[in-house]
């Protein structure tokens, strides 16, 4: 069983695969998988390189974001290679670990996963919600954001209601952290093996 995560900002999305994860399942992470593949022995440098030239690699064989930045910086094009080659190259990292999964159910972190389509790859998708109210006050003490930026950064992603038609399971996060790990628990009981 495959299970896609999303939430939006502030929903606790980062909480619940942290506790998933404690649980022993595997959770495939795009957002880590983007830090990894532009490592040194990374998959994506050497690409990155044959598009843009050797001088985004530094001496030492870490990429150089400066350099890269400086690239596509006001160059749609170059930006549009550069996310073509980061994003198919997470893609099939995660639909290969999907495959060879380590535990049953298997997830994946992926952001903007119903934008993506990402979410037809997996069988079932598990959202991650709070009320605006919630999520502002987390967000603002968690990043010290104002309520207004975080109403903003809220306000540009997908709507919660359109993210509700989608999913397959809600879970609601306005509660207590233990009241959050019950639900998660209980789904976990419903899908495991
Ligand atoms: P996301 O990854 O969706 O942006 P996080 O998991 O980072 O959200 O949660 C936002 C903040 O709220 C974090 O500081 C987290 O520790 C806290 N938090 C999440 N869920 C709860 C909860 N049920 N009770 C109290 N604090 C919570």
């Amino acid at each position: 069983m495959k299970i896609g995560i999303t939430g939006g900002i502030g929903s606790g999305k980062s909480t619940v695969t942290d506790y998933i994860t404690e649980q022993g399942y595997q959770v495939l992470d795009a957002d880590k998988i983007a830090r990894d593949i532009v490592m040194p022995d990374g998959s994506a440098l050497g690409k990155l390189a044959a598009a843009f030239g050797e001088d985004i690699v530094m001496k030492d064989g870490n990429l150089d974001r400066k350099a890269l930045a400086e690239i596509v910086f006001n160059d749609e094009e170059k930006r549009k290679i550069l996310n073509e080659i980061t994003h198919s190259e997470i893609r099939d990292i995660i639909l290969a670990g999907l495959e060879n999964p380590q535990s049953d159910p298997v997830f994946a972190d992926v952001p903007l996963l119903f934008e993506s389509g990402f979410y037809k790859e997996v069988d079932r998708v598990w959202l991650v919600t709070a009320s605006e109210k919630t999520r502002i006050r987390r967000v603002s003490e968690r990043d010290g954001a104002s309520a207004e930026e975080v109403r903003a950064r809220i306000g540009s992603q997908m709507p919660e209601a359109e993210k509700r038609a989608l999913a397959d399971n809600i879970i609601n996060n306005d509660g207590s952290l233990e009241e959050l790990y019950a639900q998660i628990d209980r789904l976990l009981e419903e899908t495991d093996g």
